[in-house]
């Protein structure tokens, strides 16, 4: 950890997160719970501001969730997709994922090519950090998902 990094507690059980970089997104991993928050300038970093925002005007329709967003702008809005949720920030675009919801949404994007490419691309690079890179393809991939 940096001394730029400001220390995050998990929203559920207020444990101190775990920053991790991959490939350089950002995002943080709760060790108690199992939980990921996953910052919004991950997802400005890799989808057109358009789609984003295409995203954040879904949100508008669920329900608020009863987690304040970790950088305190917002309450956040729980997305239904299948069985899983996910809790979004309307202001910053961040992302909680419940712990088991990671495991749902894993195994709804099994057999999609692009979760596959990546996949690919991360054992050439040799990297260790196979998992925590994962959630990043399974959230972009739902994102891409609610979208359509
Ligand atoms: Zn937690
Ligand atoms: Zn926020």
């Amino acid at each position: 950890m940096t001394c730029g990094d400001k220390m995050k507690s998990c929203p559920h059980d207020s444990e101190i997160l775990a920053s991790n970089d991959v490939d350089g997104y950002r995002y943080y991993s709760c060790a108690k719970c199992s939980g990921y928050w996953i910052p919004g300038s991950a997802l400005w970093k890799t989808m057109r501001p358009d789609v984003v925002q295409d995203i954040i005007e879904r949100c508008s329709f669920e329900m608020a969730s009863s987690l304040r967003c970790l950088n305190g702008d917002s309450y956040l809005v729980a997305l239904k997709v299948n069985d899983c949720e996910i809790d979004i920030c309307p202001s910053c675009h961040s992302l909680w994922l419940d712990p088991g919801e990671v495991e749902k949404l894993a195994n709804c994007f099994r057999d999609s090519s692009a979760l596959l490419a990546a996949h690919d691309l991360r054992s050439r690079s040799a990297s260790k950090e196979l998992e925590p890179l994962c959630i990043i393809d399974v959230v972009f991939q739902l994102l891409t998902i609610l979208i359509r």
